[in-house]
């Protein structure tokens, strides 16, 4: 029984100990240089909003020094150490191009050839394509335009004037990193949003799903509502509009983490970050919002998200992928025997102990298939 696990992130380190665990010869391709790409391109002021107890992989704690809410830096470490520790060693600079079923069972063919495998595990992650939002008249603005993704430190833009579009927990941070630098920040924020107090009553805010699995999501959201309500306001006081549902319904139903804010609401109650609504247009170097007003700016920050599709790579099982390329199931049996996903559902307790999750369940189902 042989095993390849795409992508050596979080997911599919995890995927990949699991398997060996198992008992199952396995192979990881990854096409960056090294373990943990996507956590050494992440921007510098990042620290986890999951504490630490809750974001190791499994069969490794995270050390203690980390502290509650690990670094970026203690991110990229801890994988290294992760990988080392199983003896895992990746083929790094491969990138897979096509998987694609046989009689004996799958076909991987990269960059490097071509290799044959009883099981297939993606694991490259919810945030690799990043999306560029098509606002009208982005292609003639005069200033820069970054990607959330393209952002690393504020350098020159602490004396610029940024608009940072999209209020996630990319576009919040960065607002804040932009801010506290001394760029004059204003925030586009389009829609409805949910927003979470990174810990109540000194307790992580992703440790506390606990609620969620004795009471239905819906029931949870209505108790903790005066407590989020008590603790940081509600949208409206920011100029932000409420989601018209509570953060565990907004996860299970739509599949989109709520924000968990680390200082940008204070920023904004103090005037450091301005709050617009959509855009209607870009005009030269002017910003027109959908409410009328329009300011100058030097710099566009897209905190638009990212897109995951895997219909070029996965050309004969449209059957395991939504109408966007997604797949429809993570971490269980797919339509595809031998073809798995790990960590493309979005989780509302962090996406870390969730890869580690789908990982050990993964390695479960295959060992089983080959027995
Ligand atoms: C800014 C930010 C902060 C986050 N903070 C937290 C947090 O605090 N807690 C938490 O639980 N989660 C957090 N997450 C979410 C999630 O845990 C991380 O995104 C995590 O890195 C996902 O792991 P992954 O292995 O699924 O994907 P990735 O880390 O993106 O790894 C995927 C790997 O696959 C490789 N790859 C892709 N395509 C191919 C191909 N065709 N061939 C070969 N290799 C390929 C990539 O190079 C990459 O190395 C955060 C995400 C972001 C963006």
């Amino acid at each position: 029984m042989h095993a390849t696990v795409i992508g050596a992130g979080p997911a599919g380190l995890a995927a990949a100990a699991c398997l060996v665990r198992e008992g199952i010869e396995t192979r990881i391709l990854e096409q960056a240089a090294d373990v943990g790409s996507s956590w050494r391109n992440h921007y510098g002021r990042l620290h986890l909003h999951t504490a630490r107890g809750r974001s190791g992989l499994p069969g490794l704690a995270m050390p203690a020094r980390y502290g509650r809410y690990p670094s970026r830096a203690d991110m990229v470490e801890y994988l290294e150490t992760y990988a080392a520790h199983f003896g895992l060693e990746p083929r790094f600079g491969v990138t897979v191009e096509t998987v694609r079923p046989d009689p004996d069972g799958w076909i991987v063919q990269h960059s490097e050839g071509t290799d044959n495998s009883d099981a297939v595990v993606f694991a490259t992650g919810l945030n690799g394509m990043p999306f560029r939002a098509p606002l009208p008249g982005l292609d003639d603005f005069t200033g820069t335009v970054l990607h959330s993704s393209d952002y690393h430190a504020p350098g020159r833009m602490a004396s610029q004037r940024v608009l940072v579009v999209g209020f996630g927990n990319s576009g919040g941070e960065i607002a804040l990193d932009l801010a506290e630098a001394g760029a004059r920040v204003t925030l586009s924020v389009r829609g409805p949003v949910n927003i979470l107090p990174k810990e109540i009553f000194g307790v992580p805010i992703t440790s506390m799903g606990l609620l969620r699995k004795i009471l239905p999501y819906r029931v949870a959201d209505a108790i903790t509502a005066p407590v989020l309500r008590a603790k940081i306001g509600r949208p409206e006081d920011y100029g932000l509009k409420s989601a018209g549902k509570g953060p565990a319904a907004q996860v299970i139903e739509d599949g989109r983490i709520p924000l968990i804010d680390i200082g940008t609401l204070s920023a904004i109650r103090d005037g450091a970050i301005t709050v617009r609504p959509g855009i209607d247009r870009i005009d030269g170097g002017t910003v027109h919002f959908v409410n009328g007003t329009a300011e100058p700016v030097d710099v566009i920050l897209l905190a638009t998200g990212y897109r995951v599709d895997l219909r070029a790579v996965l050309p004969e099982t449209p059957e395991v992928l939504d109408r966007g390329g997604k797949p429809l199931v993570s971490g269980a049996e797919t339509d595809a025997p031998g073809l798995y996903f790990c960590s493309y559902h979005a989780s509302a307790e962090g996406q870390l102990r969730q890869s580690g999750l789908e990982a050990e369940a993964i390695a479960r189902r295959v060992r089983k298939s080959a027995t």
